[in-house]
């Protein structure tokens, strides 16, 4: 027992962090607790920001992740405001000059909103933090048309919560289809589709020129012409924030950024931990990182646990993510490949499917359009990795559980 730390601190407040102080807490850790955060909001989930909260269905309360009650209740210093700039011999350093001493150390610092060159301004709005997003959502009220940079899930799902509020919507997507490379050529054929039937003028292999503030609006220019807009979306991905990572000597992704850990999270520091989107975790020769929020819980209850003595890491999962467009709920598991052949179970045209992709007669990733109650089967065939018969995948008589059971005993 003596091993264990007797304390532990977070820098950054997100799904990663308060996914492993809630266990500690949960587990009866009865260490000093400390949450850093550059922020000035309580702990929020992100999911929201570009789905009901911006279409005016929630309150910033309604998206809470840790509030100061349970922080007081649990012991949890929580300190908004505060930046960390480097980790070293058990300290946290703040960039105001003061440390915070520990015994364990979780960076959880997430990744912020990637900007283009030159594209800033009045009228430009990048979509991360519930500040951008409150932005956002008090100047869509004013707006007839908007431009929206990438086609990508924030993209996405920002263009659908404003066709909800009756906005016009101009997509540029500089890919030949949005989420072509997640969801393959037929997928992402299909997720096109349906953002054009919810009248997004979507427009493919659209690289964007300059972006230049008028007196009204917005002139956003592409190969095809000038499109106008009152305001623009850019979402054109992330970057990691590791930069505490690089001033504390650290290991970082040399291509795509990101903390070097291994499976359980931990970095070459003795005692210091990264998680969430932020953690790049070694896998052969390259690096995994992961954007959503199931691998940031999972990571963070994984430290957590590692804490406590109970280390397991995460064990290699499937990836799992979930996203809101229109009145549809879609799914993403796994890592579709190229080369997969696709078996559609249910009725596209109808909006309610699960497409499966298999390679060498295996599921390896699956893509869900309202249907939810196929998930967790499709979830364990493709953690399984057996054989299974497309036929029997696709007939909608077949219990997937049964199928589930059949080819693995
Ligand atoms: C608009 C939007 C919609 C999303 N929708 C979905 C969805 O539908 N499904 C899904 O699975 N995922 C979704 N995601 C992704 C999901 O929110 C992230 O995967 C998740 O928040 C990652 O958690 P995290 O703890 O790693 O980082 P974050 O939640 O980003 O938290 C990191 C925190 O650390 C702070 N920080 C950074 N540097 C420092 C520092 N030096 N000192 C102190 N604090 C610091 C940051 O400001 C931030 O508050 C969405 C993201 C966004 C932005």
């Amino acid at each position: 027992m003596s091993d264990l730390p007797r304390s532990f601190v977070t820098v950054g407040a997100g799904q990663a962090a308060v996914a492993a102080v809630r266990l500690l807490r949960r587990r009866g850790f009865d260490g000093r607790v400390t949450v850093l955060s550059d922020e000035n909001h309580a702990p929020y989930q992100r999911p929201p920001l570009s789905k009901e909260y911006l279409r005016g269905d929630t309150e910033p309360e309604d998206v809470t992740l840790l509030d100061e009650a349970w922080c007081t209740e649990n012991a949890v210093e929580l300190r908004l405001g505060v930046r960390a700039e480097s980790v070293a011999e058990g300290r946290v350093r703040l960039t105001d000059g003061c440390e915070v001493e520990s015994d364990a150390v979780l960076l959880a610092t997430g990744v912020r909103a990637r900007r283009l060159p030159g594209v800033e301004g009045e009228r430009v709005v990048h979509l991360r933090t519930l500040d951008d997003a409150a932005r956002l959502r008090d100047m869509l009220p004013a707006a007839e048309r908007i431009a929206v940079v990438g086609g990508g899930l924030i993209g996405s799902e920002v263009a659908a919560s404003a066709r909800a509020l009756g906005i016009a919507v101009t997509t540029l997507e500089a890919g030949a289809l949005p989420l072509i490379s997640q969801l393959g050529f037929e997928m992402a054929e299909f997720y096109a589709g349906l953002h054009r039937e919810y009248g997004v003028d979507l427009r493919c292999g659209q690289e964007i020129g300059t972006v230049t503030e008028t007196a009204s609006g917005v002139l956003v220019q592409t190969a095809d012409g000038d499109v106008e807009a009152d305001l623009v979306v850019v979402a054109v991905g992330a970057v990691p924030n590791d930069e505490i990572a690089r001033a504390s000597g650290l290991e970082v992704d040399p291509v795509r950024g990101g903390i070097v850990v291994d499976d359980s999270c931990r970095t070459a520091l003795p005692g210091v931990f990264a998680a969430g989107d932020v953690a790049s975790r070694a896998v052969g020769d390259g690096f995994v990182r992961v954007e959503h929020v199931d691998n940031a819980t999972t990571q963070g209850t994984a430290v957590a646990k590692a804490l406590i003595g109970k280390p397991g890491g995460p064990a290699e999962d499937v990836p799992w993510y979930w996203s809101d467009q229109y009145e549809f709920g879609l799914q993403f598991l796994g890592r579709p490949r190229p080369d997969a052949e696709i078996v559609v179970r249910g009725s596209m045209a109808g909006r309610n499917f699960i497409a499966f992709y298999l390679s060498g007669g295996r599921v390896h990733a699956s893509f869900a359009v309202d249907r939810g109650g196929d998930v967790p089967a499709a979830k364990q065939l493709i953690a399984l990795g057996l054989a299974v018969p497309a036929a029997a995948l696709a007939d909608e008589a077949t219990d997937l559980f049964d199928l589930l059971d059949t080819v693995s005993a």
